[in-house]
């Protein structure tokens, strides 16, 4: 029976994963849970037996729902750590009542460390969708502090990407129309980071996000609950990469608008920055091709997808402005994979010192020159004489 004066938890999940349930939340935990949500130690409790639920419990005192997501006990992958939040927090979103809270409980984990960079970075985005941490102070060693916006989100995850080069993950960034664009995983671990990212974003920003579903291992949507749910929210838009459409659009124009290029760019080189002045005003930056897509077309030997495969390498491209875009295309600024930069030597003077003067980037960072960055650099440049170029003078 159910009294209506005592906090009564509702127990999904089967939090098999770690131990059983009833090993895992015990009576101290639930005990101090209840005094967290609503003040009082004392409840009553059943269990119901679902998978997926996000090891969730909710807490039903006096009119009031409290939605308390626990924290995986065994720590393993980093990113696995976190994939039953997100389902924790659709459950919430989808509840229609009125007093309504969602709060993250950490337990004691065993097996690695639970405040990493990658571990802080997720708590930032559990707090930045309201949700209400009940027990950080004892169990992290900083506060968890909110994103204040998504400039401060998307620079959080750019030291996430530094340290961690080979992961390909989400990644966010603002298109040349203001919108921001998430290139969102969908396989694995990683398609619950992408939601929660999303969400994310649309609690601390005004602006209009577009998700761009990324195919990955045959998949190519996220799981319907999420993809639901963010549709119904009137800022969002979902756009569902289709391999098929993008060969057929290349195939018959020049340019390419390839959310995966964008997406292999972010994650080769990191938020959208010119690469030869620093200017980082998403807006007019650019992914510049080393090997253009309309050379790439001309190829004899290769097929139509392979082409494809080269146009959207992540290697083949770096950021550039508008202006050092057109400057690039037109070959009056070239490359060379000496790593030297090279100015057009029919620029007349008064050209030369605009060029000094915007361009205070001379060499390229190491890291850009991979084997294959080079060989796009050398196909580029298989028509142009070098002896019409001078290098910039590095001061
Ligand atoms: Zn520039």
């Amino acid at each position: 029976m159910i009294n209506k004066n005592i906090p009564h938890f509702v127990i999904f999940d089967k939090f098999q994963k770690g131990g059983r349930y009833q090993d895992l939340l015990t009576h101290h935990i639930l005990s101090d849970v209840a005094l967290k949500c609503v003040g009082i130690a004392d409840y009553t409790i059943e269990f119901v037996n679902k998978v997926n639920k996000g090891r969730l419990a909710c807490l039903y005192y006096d009119e009031e729902t409290h939605y308390i997501s626990f924290s995986e006990k065994i720590v393993q992958a980093r990113n696995s750590f976190f994939q039953s939040f997100p389902s924790a927090l659709l459950q919430y979103c989808n509840d229609d009542s009125e007093n309504k809270y969602l709060a993250y409980y950490i337990l004691q984990p065993v097996g690695g460390s639970i405040v990493t960079d990658y571990h802080h970075f997720m708590y930032r985005l559990i707090k930045s969708v309201g949700t209400i941490f009940l027990n950080e102070e004892d169990m992290l060693n900083k506060p968890v502090i909110k994103f204040i916006s998504y400039e401060d989100l998307i620079l959080s995850k750019e030291n996430i990407r530094k340290k961690n080069r080979s992961n390909k993950s989400t990644y966010v960034t603002k298109s040349d129309v203001g919108s921001l664009q998430i290139f969102s995983k969908v396989y694995g671990a990683s398609k619950y980071e992408s939601t929660l990212i999303s969400l994310a974003l649309y609690h601390i920003s005004i602006l209009p996000i577009v998700i761009y579903e990324i195919e990955e291992q045959g998949l190519i949507k996220l799981p319907e609950i999420a993809r639901n749910y963010l549709l119904s929210l009137k800022r969002i838009n979902i756009i569902t990469s289709d391999i098929k459409q993008e060969e057929r659009e290349y195939k018959e124009n020049n340019s390419l608008r390839s959310p995966r290029y964008i997406s292999n760019l972010l994650n080769k080189l990191g938020p959208k920055k010119c690469s030869l002045c620093d200017c980082d005003i998403p807006e007019i930056i650019q992914g510049a091709h080393i090997w253009p897509v309309s050379e790439i077309k001309k190829s004899q030997i290769l097929s139509n997808t392979e082409k494809l495969n080269e146009a959207i390498n992540g290697d083949n491209g770096i950021w550039l402005c508008q202006n050092h875009h057109k400057l690039f295309d037109s070959n009056l600024l070239i490359l060379s994979n000496d790593k030297g930069l090279y100015y057009n030597n029919s620029l007349l003077e008064g050209g030369i010192d605009y060029l000094k003067d915007v361009t205070n980037i001379m060499v390229l960072p190491d890291e850009f020159y991979t084997d294959k960055f080079i060989s796009y650099l050398e196909m580029r440049n298989l028509n142009i004489d070098q002896n019409n170029f001078s290098r910039f003078s590095i001061v």
